[in-house]
């Protein structure tokens, strides 16, 4: 009698979600892959939401793959649909309008959502986020009417979106400290690298200083810090790193550290589920440790990774070639993060 093809869930339609697939469907022609995403759109290339704000482009040139692709290589793709419990014992997720949906093999794909400083929750409201083709639409529309701009932290997010906001001609305050150089290594060589970068292109730098206090005045915002600077801005944007979008696992029994636990083989503590991408923390063995994954590169090559030892093949991780970021002429190292230059 011939095998039963099997039943693959990916939680996640990002880089690592995608490149999954892909690599699914060619080793399990007949199988039956499904994507769940709490998206209501299918998943547009984060990496170019910097340059988007620069021209006039339609946002779904950014989309990485085009809908009809996913119906091709039937890969069944459910937009809109948050995952709000996995139950490994039962091989079942919940999803959050109470359907349960049965897998043979779970791929967490979930990525990372921007970190929002405990003191600064309060001020969630008055902070503009940057993470998707929505905000970047929104933010493109209100393009005209911005001067100045502050950026609460200096992750490399939202050191793309400065270049940009350079090439608009608008004034940028940096409010910098030592949480929020992510996915850059923070030390002394870097801090001194990355000011002095910021500085030669013109933006202004609030070094070892946090934001302490926001207030809504007329139609922009006066941001205070620790250290007494008082900044009239038009916009805050909350960029400060991001962490791993895992909330749902809450009580799964699947071992979670930053991100979720996978080793070599990108496989989590409880059967059939593998992780990738940004939330995942990978144990690699050349470095005889776990690093938390972020960045285009190693959500790819992840995805890719996962997949193919969802296939049965036994594929270990190795480090992603490192990546440069340049700002003021400066160049930053990253591991797995795709580089960009604000000089050019
Ligand atoms: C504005 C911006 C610019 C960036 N620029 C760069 C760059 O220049 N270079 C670079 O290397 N990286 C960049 N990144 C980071 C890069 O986009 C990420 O590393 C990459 O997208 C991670 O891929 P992922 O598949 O792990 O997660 P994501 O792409 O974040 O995808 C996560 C998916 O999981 C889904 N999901 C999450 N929770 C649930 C749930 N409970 N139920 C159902 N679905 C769920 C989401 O809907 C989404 O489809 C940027 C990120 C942003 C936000």
């Amino acid at each position: 009698m011939a095998k039963k093809a099997l039943k693959y869930v990916i939680i996640g339609d990002g880089h690592a979600g995608n490149s999954a697939a892909e690599t699914l469907r060619r080793g399990s022609p007949d199988a039956d892959i499904a994507i769940i995403s709490a998206k209501p759109t299918h998943y547009f290339d984060h990496s170019m939401l910097a340059s988007f704000l620069l021209d006039k482009k339609d946002i779904t040139s950014l989309y990485l793959y085009p809908y009809t692709w996913y119906k091709e290589h039937t890969i069944r793709l459910r937009l809109n649909q948050t995952v709000i419990r996995v139950d490994p014992g039962k091989h079942e997720l919940m999803l959050a309008h109470n359907e349960r949906m049965h897998y043979d093999r779970l791929l967490v794909a979930s990525g990372a959502k921007p970190k929002l400083p405990e003191s600064l929750s309060r001020y969630k409201g008055l902070l503009t986020m940057f993470t998707d083709a929505v905000d970047a639409m929104k933010l493109r529309e209100r393009l005209g009417k911005l001067k100045h701009v502050t950026m609460v932290g200096g992750d490399c997010i939202g050191l793309h979106l400065a270049g940009s906001m350079l090439k608009l001609g608008k004034s940028i305050t940096c409010i910098l400290n030592e949480y929020s150089f992510w996915p850059l290594e923070y030390d002394t060589s870097v801090k001194d690298k990355l000011i002095e970068g910021l500085k030669k292109k013109h933006i202004e730098v609030l070094a070892d200083d946090i934001t302490t206090e926001i207030v809504k005045e007329g139609t922009g915002l006066t941001v205070m810090t620790k250290n007494g600077k008082i900044i009239k801005t038009d916009l805050a944007f909350l960029t400060s790193g991001m962490i791993p979008n895992i909330d749902f696992l809450d009580g799964s029994g699947i071992d979670v550290q930053t991100g979720i636990l996978v080793d070599e083989y990108m496989h989590t503590s409880a059967q059939d589920v593998w992780a990738a991408g940004e939330c995942a923390t990978v144990y690699y063995p050349e470095l005889k440790d776990y690093r938390q994954s972020t960045g285009e590169v190693n959500a790819k090559m992840l995805g890719n990774i996962s997949a193919r030892n969802m296939l049965d093949e036994k594929k270990a991780v190795s480090l992603a070639e490192p990546g440069k970021i340049t700002i003021g002429g400066e160049d930053f190292i990253t591991y797995g993060w795709k580089g960009f230059s604000i000089d050019v």
